[in-house]
Order: structure tokens, then C-alpha cells, then sequence
């Protein structure tokens, strides 16, 4: 099969091409999927994308002219594609729903520690020879209560780590599970409750309508003056402008992320010559009570292996003439 690769990051082709194994003839672009360039898909039976690339219903009927019939996604949300407009012009679309729990936990858990205990700001005063620890005071996470909004794949792998580090976590769920619960000593309570009782709060959920900007103004206001906010989701699932404002108002204490709600064209991208324009986002990156990642959660080895292995299994199954096994 033909394939488009876009957002093809330098990292991950070579996983990619050791994937194909003489199956598939891809061919990668770096820029990211707009309306713009979705007419150079011409002539390819697929495309793959990641989560910046825009595959709304534009993009999907230029797709459609140009006879393309299947989206593989290189990541596990799938906001960023219109799947009902995709089903009507019979445009399949499968995802890699799991990859490694793994690294993106553990890379929450990373964002809060080196939020919490200062480790960037130590860094540079320690290159700078100067080694006092003024300002640099953190809390034991031990003991503490920890919510996690979203307890799935990601979500479980957390309430593991912080079990282990001898945390009382909470968590959320439209579908808790219970038996995990009382493996892990885990209490599932409502958002509100969570939110008031929390001295962390992590952001392991998908972006849907129930969960678009579901930290706003109203349920910061719930939370501890002193709590941290570490989000590995999505960028929407918070209202980027209320968490900058309660920041500013001493009304939340840091705020932790790898994602951010206007990430697409800009995260993943060197921009180091032309600089960043949006304003909100400049003013993320020099909070000083924000710490800001840019989405690389996902990068391991071994996630992005997989990534690159469901991919191609996922091309395999549609060039067979079968379902992908995860197709949307
Ligand atoms: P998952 O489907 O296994 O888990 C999501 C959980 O959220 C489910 O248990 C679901 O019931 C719950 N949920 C959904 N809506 C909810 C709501 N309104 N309130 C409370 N709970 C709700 O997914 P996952 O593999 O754990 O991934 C979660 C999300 O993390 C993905 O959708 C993706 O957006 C994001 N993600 C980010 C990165 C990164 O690099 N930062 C990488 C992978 C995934």
C-alpha cells in the first residue's frame, strides 16, 4: 500500500521503516496534515497522522477527491479527526489505543517531581556555582492525597506509582473500576470532591465534549490555594486562560503540562529562529509557576516501537482486505 506519512518526526521513521518489512512504501513528510497540503495525499490508498495533523470534515473531503481510503494514526487520542464525516465517505480510521501506559506515566510523575522538588531552577543556579537551596523547598509526596481525573490505561499506571510512594489517591471515572480500587487502595469520588481534597491533581483523561475544559475558573476555584495540576492528556481539557489566572491569584500553585490546547503546528517543531507568536503560550513558558513540556510524554523507545508496530499491522489488516483490529 501507498502511504503519506505526515508529522513524520526524525525519531520515529526509523521504527517506522523497521516495521514495514517490504509491505508498505511510505513516504514521509515532516509538515503536519492541514487543508493546505491535504491534496499531496494524490495518488496514496493512506495516510498517517498524529495528533497535530487537522483531519476535520475540509480536510476529510479533499482526502476523499484525491481516492484516499484509509487514516492510520500514530497516537491514541483521535480528537483531532472527524469520525462521523469519516465514516461517511468511507474513510476508515484506526488508531494505536495503547503503546506504553509506561513512558506517559512515568512522565507525569517526572512533570510533578521536577515541579514540586524545583529541579529545573536548581540546574541552572548549580551551573551558575551557585549551590544554596534558597527557594528551592518542596513537599514529601508521601502521604499525601492525589487525584487522578481518569483512571484507563494512563490513569491506572499512575495510581500505581503514587501507591507505591505511599500516596492516599483518589480518582474519577465515568466507568470506575473497582477491583483495581481496592487492589490499590484507590478511592473513587466525584470531580468536586476529588478537586476539594486533592494536593495533586492529574489529567489522565481523553478529549471529548464531556472533558473539553472541564478545568475551569468554577472547579480551580474548588481546589486547594496550594495544589499542583500535572495534565498528560490534552491541552482542552483545561482552560488554559482560568488556569493562568488562578496561578496569578495564588488560587492554584503550579500547573504542570506536556500538552497544550493550541500545541498543533507549533510543539514537535524547531522555532527556535522565528520564535512563538501566541501570547498565551509565551506566557506559559515564562511562568514561573508553570513547567511546560512539549508533548513528548510518549517518547520511549519502546512507545515509540509500538507505535510504529500497530501502525503498520494496522495498514497490513485494511491491505488484506480485513478491519484493522483498531479501527474507530
Ligand atoms: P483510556 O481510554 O485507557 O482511559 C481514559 C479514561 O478516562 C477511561 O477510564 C474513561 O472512562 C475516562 N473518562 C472519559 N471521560 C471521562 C470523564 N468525563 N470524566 C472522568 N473520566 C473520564 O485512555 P489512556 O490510554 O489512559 O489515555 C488517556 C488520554 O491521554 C488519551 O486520550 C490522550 O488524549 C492522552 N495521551 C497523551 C499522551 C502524551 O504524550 N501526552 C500520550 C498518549 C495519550
Amino acid at each position: 500500500m501507498k502511504v503519506l506519512v505526515y508529522s513524520a518526526k526524525s525519531f520515529e521513521i526509523p521504527f517506522l521503516n523497521e516495521q514495514i518489512k517490504g509491505t508498505h512504501q511510505l513516504t514521509y513528510l515532516p509538515q503536519r496534515l492541514t487543508a493546505e497540503n491535504a491534496r499531496v495525499a494524490a495518488g496514496y490508498d493512506a495516510i498517517s497522522i498524529f495528533s497535530a495533523d487537522l483531519c476535520d470534515a475540509e480536510v476529510l473531503n479533499i482526502l476523499h477527491q484525491c481516492k484516499v481510503k484509509f487514516i492510520a494514526l500514530r497516537s491514541t487520542g483521535f480528537d483531532n479527526v472527524d469520525l462521523n464525516v469519516a465514516s461517511q465517505l468511507d474513510i476508515k480510521v484506526a488508531r494505536v489505543p495503547e503503546y506504553s501506559p509506561y513512558a506517559i506515566a512515568e512522565h507525569a510523575i517526572g512533570l510533578l517531581l521536577a515541579a514540586n522538588r524545583k529541579i529545573p531552577a536548581a540546574i541552572k543556579r548549580a551551573k551558575r556555582f551557585n549551590f544554596t537551596l534558597k527557594k528551592l523547598i518542596g513537599f514529601d509526596l508521601h502521604g499525601k492525597t492525589i487525584g487522578v481525573i481518569g483512571t484507563g490505561r494512563i490513569g491506572k499506571v499512575i495510581v500505581r506509582i503514587l501507591h507505591g510512594m505511599g500516596c492516599n489517591v483518589l480518582g474519577t471515572d465515568i466507568s470506575p473500576d473497582k477491583e483495581f480500587a481496592s487492589k490499590y487502595q484507590l478511592d473513587y469520588l466525584p470531580l468536586n470532591d476529588l478537586l476539594r481534597r486533592s494536593d495533586v491533581v492529574f489529567l489522565s483523561v481523553p478529549l471529548n465534549d464531556s472533558t473539553k475544559k472541564m478545568i475551569d475558573t468554577e472547579n480551580l476555584q474548588l481546589m486547594k490555594d496550594s495544589a499542583y495540576l500535572v495534565n498528560v492528556a490534552r491541552g482542552g481539557v483545561v482552560d488554559t486562560l482560568d488556569v493562568l489566572e488562578a496561578l496569578d491569584n495564588d488560587q492554584l500553585a503550579f500547573y504542570a503540562t506536556d500538552v497544550y490546547e493550541r500545541e498543533s503546528g507549533v510543539f514537535f517543531y524547531d522555532l527556535s529562529e522565528e520564535g512563538v507568536k501566541d501570547p498565551m503560550l509565551l506566557e506559559l513558558l515564562s511562568h514561573p509557576k508553570v513547567l511546560l513540556t512539549p508533548h513528548q510524554a510518549f517518547a520511549t523507545r519502546e512507545a515509540v516501537s509500538r507505535i510504529a508496530e500497530i501502525t503498520l499491522e494496522n495498514l497490513n489488516r485494511w491491505e488484506a482486505n480485513e478491519s484493522a483490529e483498531f479501527e474507530l
